[in-house]
C-alpha cells in the first residue's frame, strides 16, 4: 500500500513538475519524482508536495538525491521560507506510521 500510494503520488508530481529542469542539478531534463527528505528515514515527508520534485537520473539514483545541489533549487523554487518549513517538519516528526486510511484519502486525493 505505501508503494502504490507512492506511485499514484509520484505520478502526480512528473505531471506538476513536467516540462521542468533537474531541481537539483538544474541542467538535465527531469523524469523522475525525487525526495529532498529521502523516504528512508524520513516516512513523514514521503508524500509531502513540497518534499517532492523532478529530478533527472544523474541525481536521483547516482548522486542519491544530490541534497545540496537539491536544497539550492528548492530555495529558488518555493522560496527559503518554506524550505525552512519543511525542514522544521523533519525535525519535529521524522517518521510517520501510515494507517491504511490515510494512504486511501492520498491515493484518492492525487489519482487524477
Ligand atoms: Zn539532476
Amino acid at each position: 500500500m505505501l508503494k502504490k500510494t507512492q506511485v499514484v503520488f509520484n505520478r502526480y508530481i512528473r505531471n506538476r513538475d513536467e516540462g521542468l529542469q533537474c531541481i537539483s542539478c538544474g541542467s538535465n531534463a527531469g523524469n523522475q519524482a525525487g525526495h529532498y527528505f529521502p523516504v528512508k528515514g524520513f516516512s513523514a515527508l514521503r508524500y509531502d508536495e513540497w518534499n517532492v520534485n523532478l529530478q533527472c537520473a544523474g541525481c536521483n539514483l547516482f548522486l542519491h538525491g544530490n541534497q545540496a545541489m537539491y536544497r539550492i533549487g528548492l530555495v529558488n523554487k518555493i522560496g527559503e521560507k518554506a524550505v525552512k518549513e519543511l525542514e522544521g517538519i523533519a525535525i519535529k516528526n521524522r517518521v510517520k506510521k501510515w494507517s491504511i486510511e490515510e494512504l486511501k484519502g492520498i491515493i484518492k486525493k492525487y489519482d487524477i
